[in-house]
């Protein structure tokens, strides 16, 4: 039988627990007009979205038959093109390379410059950024937003917010529909699509992708970078003393306090006698785009945007004392200043810095050879297993194979094959008059694969065990290049 305890009967509050868990506080965040690190973020912000959408529109001449698009991923004819680089599917390993040093310069650009790809070059911040500006722009200021969110609907507010996400489906589309155009012919997909014959894909991916750039930038907004995006988590691996961080000098600004009275006619010397720079404002808060205070320390939630910089620098400016309250340096600086000491100490160039080149270096360079290396042929041959060998009158062994050469050249290619490795065989291919050759050429048209039916004829006392090796040794006749490929004869008892 369960008791209640007395003590628990005078403890009236427990009916009313209060819920540990505090729902996220929406940010509205400040848009800044002036100072070095907004215009850098337009700066970034322009660049990135010029390159993304003019993209698809670069031509590239391959000659006929080829696409002309520059950078294009081609599925149904399973090819990807960038520039002069083709990719074939069985070449995928270029684009593994192409991730593992995405990912090397990632790490490198962190230790350098912290956290600076998500403030200012990541898509979820360029758009984030791109979508405050234009609630901004129908809303007004943060207070007023605040103001207007809290608002009872009005035909007021229901213009202003229609306004602001009409805006932003624009721009999702846009962004759906550029990506969608790295995937085909960009004047053709253009045509196709306002005349309603595009492909369904395209249609849904196109909708999709504008889907989550609409959710993602208008309403998830900080909270991606927050809890979302997998960089936050492990970035502080990637930092040391010298990496170039956000952060606040607290030893200048502490004891923080409102000015009171404000500082018009007076010494701002004898203003801060006795206390710290920061006059608790909290313009850094307003200005930040995830809402969180630098002054509590590094934390996960700050993209290194360094917007509070220029907001609190404005501040520094107003009270006549020296900016940099607020600094995009390394702790190592920070510290040396915090005891008077203004000489730039940062290494630039240290260990991790060192490893990080090298092996950039290094994967960079095997990419190099491989691509400079790469074949623009290849063979490959299906020994034939029903019958697996023909005995011949004369007592002669005939194997059958199915051999399939891939010109990836955009040009006819003519290939010279020999064997090797089966003294006194003969080759003769289905469909060519090469009965009994040594050598066969096999043509093949650009940009395909090439499919011929061959015999191998060797004299049966030739065959010294069930089945011998058999090399097939193919050349470009145009080029001289070689591609070999190991096969089998076989003869009784194999
Ligand atoms: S704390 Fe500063 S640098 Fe960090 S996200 Fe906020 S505004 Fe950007
Ligand atoms: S903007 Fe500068 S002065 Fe204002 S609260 Fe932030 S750190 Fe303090």
């Amino acid at each position: 039988m369960s008791q209640t305890s007395p003590a628990a009967d005078q403890q009236p509050h427990k009916k009313h627990r209060e819920s540990l868990y505090a729902s996220r506080a929406k940010a509205y965040p400040r848009f800044l007009n002036s100072g070095l690190f907004r215009r850098l973020k337009w700066l970034a912000t322009i660049l990135t979205l010029a390159v993304f959408w003019i993209g698809p529109w670069l031509r590239w001449d391959r000659g006929l038959g080829a696409p002309h698009q520059a950078i294009l991923v081609d599925l149904p004819g399973r090819r990807a093109y960038f520039f002069f680089i083709e990719i074939w599917p069985q070449e995928v390993y270029y684009l593994t390379g192409l991730l593992i040093i995405a990912a090397l310069f990632l790490f490198f650009m962190s230790a350098m410059l912290g956290r600076v790809w998500c403030g200012f070059a990541c898509w979820q911040t360029v758009f984030t950024d791109l979508f405050v500006w234009i609630e901004r722009l129908f809303q007004g200021e943060r207070n007023a937003r605040m103001q207007l969110d809290h608002a009872p609907m009005s035909a007021n507010k229901f213009l202003r917010k229609g306004a602001t996400i009409v805006s932003w489906v624009v721009i999702a589309m846009a962004f759906g529909f550029g990506f969608t155009l790295y995937f085909d012919n960009a004047p053709t997909l253009v045509h196709n699509f306002f005349t309603g014959q595009a492909g369904l894909m395209q249609y849904v991916t196109m909708g999709v992708l504008s889907f989550f750039c609409f959710l993602l930038a208008g309403f998830a907004r900080e909270n991606v970078c927050i809890y979302m995006c997998p960089y936050a988590r492990f970035q502080a691996a990637m930092f040391d003393e010298h990496s170039m961080i956000v952060s606040y000098e607290a030893w200048r600004g502490e004891p923080r306090g409102v000015v009171r009275g404000g500082i018009q006619g007076r010494d701002p010397q004898e203003v801060f006698k006795d206390r710290g720079h920061c006059v608790d404002c909290k313009m850094c808060i307003q200005a930040c785009p995830t809402g969180i205070d630098i002054r509590d320390g590094s934390q996960l939630a700050c993209i290194g945007c360094a917007l509070c910089i220029d907001a609190c620098n404005s501040v520094m400016d107003r009270f006549g004392l020296p900016r940099g309250l607020i600094s995009y340096d390394s702790v190592y600086n920070q510290q040396a200043r915090s005891v008077g000491d203004t000489t730039s100490r940062t290494k630039v160039l240290r260990p991790r810095v060192y490893g990080y080149l090298t092996v950039i270096t290094l994967v960079c360079s095997a990419m190099i050879y491989v691509f400079a290396t790469r074949k623009t042929f290849d063979v490959s041959a299906l020994h034939e297993r029903s019958p697996v060998y023909v005995m011949l009158s004369g007592g002669k062994l005939r194997n059958g194979y199915v051999v399939k050469v891939l010109n990836m050249m955009h040009k006819d290619g003519h290939f010279k094959l020999v064997l090797e490795g089966l003294p006194q065989a003969t080759m003769s291919v289905i469909g060519q008059d090469t009965a009994a050759a040594t050598s066969v050429t096999l043509p093949v048209p650009p940009d395909s694969v090439g499919t011929f039916h061959m015999f191998i004829t060797v004299p049966g006392n030739q065959l010294t065990g069930p089945s011998m090796p058999v090399t097939m040794k193919v050349t470009d006749e145009d080029t001289g290049k070689v591609v070999s490929h190991n096969n089998i004869f076989a003869g009784p008892g194999a």
